[in-house]
């Protein structure tokens, strides 16, 4: 079985056909599906697909673009839903920053207490964090270190293949691996991979987006992420089977699954 641990079910790209587009996953051996908060206002479609579908997870987050949500979101509500198992998407992205240096520094500055206070409320509700970095992995790292966000741990997606987070493995946090692994520029994160330690590996998609190679350009879904193990795999020189076992497991131990 594969798990995948970030999955933009929300999105109203799949709206059509999600049926399908969960068979297909189901064919592919992908069983279990989390998808992450990111756009508030298809939070309350996220729990509705949640509390449809036995194997499908939500998690309530306010992503590093969408600050504004955070006063509105009614957390406390969410978050004691049966079916929510992390918080997140939270973090840091300084990838596409606007504006004079000091515009630039105020937008930090508002990411950073908003992702603070998301890991608040992650340790007061003992549920893991999905955190997103682009381009902010010294500042994130010290965030997480400083408030001490290993009590509840989580999964670093969407993080560069930087090497400045790989020693978070210690921290109790995991590593999200998607489709960018097959990309031929993927050099960084193929050099990565086999440093990352094995139990801290898990598979998402980040569906809609990322979708791997041969399939670029297209829509991305659940059943890709067979892909991902197998370059995996292939990478790590081990069975397709002993990947989806321990990544399987990963999950299962991180977002507290049964
Ligand atoms: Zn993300
Ligand atoms: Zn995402």
């Amino acid at each position: 079985m594969i798990i995948d641990t970030h999955i933009h079910l929300d999105d109203k790209r799949y709206k059509e056909d999600l049926d399908d587009v969960l068979s297909r996953a189901k064919i592919n051996g992908v069983k279990k599906f989390i998808i992450p908060g990111a756009d508030p206002s298809t939070l309350d479609r996220a729990v509705e697909i949640a509390h449809k579908y036995d194997n499908i997870y939500f998690a309530i987050g306010v992503h590093p673009y969408d600050l504004e949500s955070f006063e509105k979101l009614d957390f406390e509500k969410y978050v004691r839903d049966e079916k929510c198992v992390a918080i997140g998407e939270c973090g840091l992205d300084y990838f596409r920053l606007d504006g004079s240096v000091d515009e630039k520094e105020v937008i930090k500055k508002k990411q950073k207490d908003i992702f603070i206070a998301q890991i608040e409320l992650a340790k007061k509700y003992k549920k893991p964090l999905i955190v997103h970095i682009r381009d902010a992995s010294v500042d994130s790292k010290k965030i997480l270190l400083d408030n001490k966000a290993s009590e509840v741990g989580g999964v670093l997606h969407c993080y560069n293949a930087d090497e400045e987070l790989l020693s978070l493995a210690n921290n109790s946090f995991y590593f999200g691996i998607g489709g960018v692994l097959t990309f031929k520029n993927a050099k960084k994160l193929v050099n990565i991979l086999p440093k990352i330690p094995f139990d801290k590996l898990i598979i998402e998609t980040d569906g809609p987006y990322l979708t791997p190679t041969p399939h670029r350009g297209e829509r991305n879904e659940p059943a890709y992420t067979l892909l991902v193990a197998q370059k995996i795999a292939e990478l790590l020189d081990k069975d397709l089977e002993e990947i989806k076992n321990q990544t399987t497991k990963n999950a299962l131990e991180l977002f507290k699954l049964s």
